[in-house]
């Protein structure tokens, strides 16, 4: 009779508290290991900005158990593609009548929120105390400078060196860990697109409503939680969603960098509203008096992308979330992506016996995501221009097919290992993801 080995519990360096950072820590923590995060800022420090959570990602936060609706935010209902200029409604995007509506018929979701209200979320969940699993212990204002993938081990300002045996990088677009993983530097470039991000508070609009009451579709949108419009006009695009309960409504404004903002890609840089609002004159006064109304000036943000990483690893470091695979945000992927980053880590690392079982899990990993957020980043860029957007599509589905069809089935085989058993559930849930994207691929390459 073969011996039965118990589980061990690794102590994992998960690096940055982001969106990323903070499910790592989750599924690290719910695959029985010890974590601890180095964030460099302070717990609450982060922008001012939406986000809404894509079904994918859904998918994996309710398999850890959260409850969006009791978070405040809204399962996304509808949506409408307006004309900026005269709010003529140019199509449902989503929603009863709409096409995505009819192929989401199995009770997936979308969420919209903000990212505080998920950071805190997440960071609750992080540091619940669950009786057979491990812990998270969170670090602020620790920054890492640099990485050491064999030991494995991280290097603070100070020099000094914090080993443990496994790191995951989980620190942003200007990650040190990639240059450190791929051997040569390839920072995410300029799309060429700035983003502006707006939080407003419903009581801030008090006056807007009330000078918009006797117009149903412009007083139904404060009324209807879980409604997005999205209003085009002149190259600009307004996102306007609701969320907290109601108490927030949130905007982001993808624009031409043209050079009149000087944006960066962090969350810190800030535009002049009176510059911004001006930028609005042509649009429906609707969009001028929302914008009035806000009482602080937009963030501005840097759209910034890269082409698929090959890996997500090397020796026993590995990268996740927008470190690894960072995406122009028109298809909201980003985020989703970096929680189904997280959502793959627990079901790769949970039950490990033997510490030598770490490069073999990790090839998994790697096996699994590289597929999935090569494909998002792929298709995230296709709105960036819309002169050509219809060619543009062609050829990534082209590029996405390469994954699914053909010769490279080598992540596939991985999901049927013999020598490492997924749990049965997560199990499915990745298979899902990645029959979800062949089915798109094919259904929309022969269309
Ligand atoms: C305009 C815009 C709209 C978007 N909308 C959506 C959306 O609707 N849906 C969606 O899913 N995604 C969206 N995204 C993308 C999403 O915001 C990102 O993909 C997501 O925030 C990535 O999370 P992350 O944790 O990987 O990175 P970050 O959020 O950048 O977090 C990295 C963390 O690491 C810390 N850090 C960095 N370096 C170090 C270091 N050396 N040491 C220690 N700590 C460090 C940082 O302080 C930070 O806290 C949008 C992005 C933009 C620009």
């Amino acid at each position: 009779m073969g011996s039965i080995s118990s589980p061990i519990s690794l102590h994992v360096i998960v690096v940055g508290g982001g969106i990323c950072g903070l499910s790592a820590a989750i599924a690290l923590r719910r695959a029985g290991h010890r974590v601890t995060v180095y964030e460099k800022y302070s717990a609450d420090a982060d922008a001012g900005a939406g986000i809404v959570i894509c079904s994918n990602a859904v998918r994996v936060l309710r398999q850890w158990g959260l409850d969006l609706e009791r978070a405040g935010m809204f399962q996304h209902k509808t949506g409408y593609i307006v004309n900026g200029a005269t709010l003529k409604v140019l199509n449902v995007a989503f929603g009863e009548d709409s096409r995505l509506h009819k192929r989401n018929d199995d009770g997936d979701a979308m969420y919209l929120t903000t990212r505080q209200d998920l950071k805190m979320l997440l960071r609750d969940e992080a540091e619940r105390a669950v009786l057979g699993e491990g812990t998270v212990d969170f670090r602020y204002g620790w920054e890492v400078v640099d990485y050491d993938p064999e030991r494995p081990a991280v290097k603070f300002g100070d020099g000094t060196w914090v080993e443990s045996d496994l790191v995951v990088a989980c620190d942003g677009i200007r990650s040190r860990a990639t240059k450190v993983i791929c051997g040569y530097e390839d920072p995410a470039q300029p799309t060429g697109r700035s983003a502006l991000r707006l939080l407003i508070r419903d009581e801030d609009l008090e006056a807007v409503k009330e000078r918009y009451k006797d117009n149903k579709f412009i007083s139904d949108r404060f009324h209807h939680d879980g409604t997005i419009w999205f209003a085009h006009e002149h190259e600009r695009l307004v996102v306007w969603w609701t969320c907290r309960f109601g108490k927030i409504h949130a905007f982001d404004v993808i624009m031409p960098d043209d050079g009149k903002y000087l944006s960066k890609e962090d969350w810190t840089a800030k535009c002049d509203k009176q510059v911004f609002l001006k930028d609005f004159e042509h649009w429906h006064p609707l969009y001028r008096d929302l914008f009035d109304a806000a009482d602080e000036a937009p963030m501005l943000w840097k759209v910034c992308a890269r082409e698929p990483l090959k890996t997500l690893r090397k020796d026993k470091l590995c990268q996740l979330g927008d470190a690894l695979h960072p995406m122009p945000p028109f298809r909201a992927q980003g985020g989703t992506q970096s929680i189904e980053d997280a959502g793959a880590l627990e079901v790769v690392l949970a039950g490990i016996t033997d510490k030598s079982e770490l490069p073999h899990r990790l090839a998994i990993l790697d096996k699994l995501r590289v597929p999935r957020y090569s494909c998002a980043q792929l298709m995230s860029t296709v709105r960036q221009d819309d002169r050509n957007m219809e060619e543009r599509f062609a050829e990534v589905l082209k590029e996405c097919r390469k994954w699914f069809d053909g010769e490279a089935q080598s992540h596939r085989e991985s999901l049927s290992d013999d020598s490492f058993e997924l749990s049965s559930d997560v199990r499915s849930g990745q298979s899902r993801e990645l029959a979800e994207v062949v089915v798109v691929v094919r259904r929309e390459g022969s269309g």
